[in-house]
C-alpha cells in the first residue's frame, strides 16, 4: 500500500467537491465527514494490518465491501438508529456509513485502474482486476505517484485558498 496518500487526497477532494456542489448548507455538512472520507479511502488496506502477510488483497477489496456498508447505512436510516456522540456532532449515522462504503468502493476502483488491483468477488473468485495504468506512464513508479500526490496537492490547497477568499466577500 505505497500510495495511501493518493487515496486520502483523492477522497477528500471527492467529498469537499460533494460538499460544494450538494450541500449549500454548510452546518448540514460538518467537517468531521471529511476526516472521515480520508479513513474510509484507506480501510480496505487496514487488511494488510490484520491479516497474514501472505493473504493478499483479499474481501477489503471485494465489492462486497461497500455493498455491506451501503446496506449497513440504509438499514440505520430505515430504523432511525441514532448515537448521541455523533449526533452532539451534528453528524448522522446512516450517512458515516453511506461514507465509508463511498470510500472504500473509490479506493478499491483506484487500487483496479491505477496498480495494484482487487479481487473483486472474493471471495467467490481469487481473480484479481488491475487495468495497472502507472505503468504505461513512462517514468518511475514512484516519481509517477509523487507527481499525482502534488498535483492533488496543489489542487486541494489552491481550493481551499479560493473558497477562503470567495468567503472574504460574502
Ligand atoms: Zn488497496
Amino acid at each position: 500500500m505505497p500510495y495511501t496518500t493518493t487515496h486520502v487526497l483523492i477522497a477528500i477532494i471527492l467529498i469537499e467537491l460533494f460538499r460544494e456542489y450538494f450541500f449549500k448548507d454548510n452546518k448540514k455538512f460538518p467537517r468531521y465527514y471529511i476526516l472521515i472520507a480520508a479513513i474510509a479511502g484507506i480501510m480496505p488496506d487496514l487488511e494488510y494490518i490484520f491479516m497474514l502477510p501472505n493473504f493478499h488483497r483479499g474481501f477489503f477489496h471485494s465489492l462486497f465491501m461497500p455493498l455491506i456498508l451501503l446496506v449497513i447505512g440504509f438499514f440505520i436510516l430505515k430504523f432511525d438508529i441514532k448515537n448521541n456522540w455523533i449526533r452532539k456532532r451534528h453528524m448522522k449515522l446512516s450517512f458515516i456509513f453511506f461514507i465509508f462504503a463511498a470510500g472504500s468502493l473509490l479506493h478499491i476502483f483506484l487500487d483496479v485502474i491505477i496498480r495494484d488491483g482487487s479481487s473483486l468477488l472474493y471471495p467467490f473468485s481469487d481473480f484479481v482486476l488491475g487495468f495497472n495504468l502507472i505503468s504505461y506512464i513512462p517514468l518511475s513508479q514512484d516519481l509517477t505517484l509523487i507527481i499525482i500526490d502534488t498535483l492533488l496537492l496543489f489542487f486541494w490547497i489552491i481550493w481551499m485558498e479560493f473558497k477562503l477568499k470567495i468567503y472574504d466577500y460574502f
